[in-house]
């Protein structure tokens, strides 16, 4: 089990109890350091400090791996998407899962088990 530092510039600023270590006389406090962390991918020990490194660095992290700078597009023949509505009149009551296509409008019918497939779809890649 490795420990991670959390990766909050000012994660040692927040004066909570779990992160006053040391002995007497020279107590600090420290940045969290966990086995296992939950935001930002597993690098932040709260959405605090999530928040405090996309201040600080977010400029440079987008402009350093590519900035948009213009749209990007979706188009027709990636627009699908699953969806399921309650149809009681011709259903009896049970779910109706299709795929809709979100710019044209179409519908194609859809079985529940493509439904719970994540891996099939119509979206060409
Ligand atoms: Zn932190």
């Amino acid at each position: 089990m490795t420990l991670k530092y959390c990766q909050g510039p000012k994660c040692h600023t927040y004066h909570t109890k779990d992160r006053l270590k040391g002995i007497k006389g020279s107590k600090t406090y420290q940045t969290r350091r966990k086995s296992s962390m939950y935001y930002g991918t597993g690098n932040f020990c709260s959405m605090n400090c999530y928040n405090d490194w996309a201040e600080t660095f977010i400029d440079r992290a987008i402009d350093h791996f590519g900035r948009t700078t213009g749209p990007k597009h979706l188009t027709e023949d990636k627009a699908w998407t699953k969806r399921y509505r309650w149809d009681y009149e011709r259903h009896n009551g049970q779910a109706q899962h299709y795929y809709l296509n979100t710019i044209t409008k179409e519908e194609r019918p859809l079985t529940e088990s493509q439904y719970d497939d994540s891996t099939y779809t119509l979206n060409e890649r």
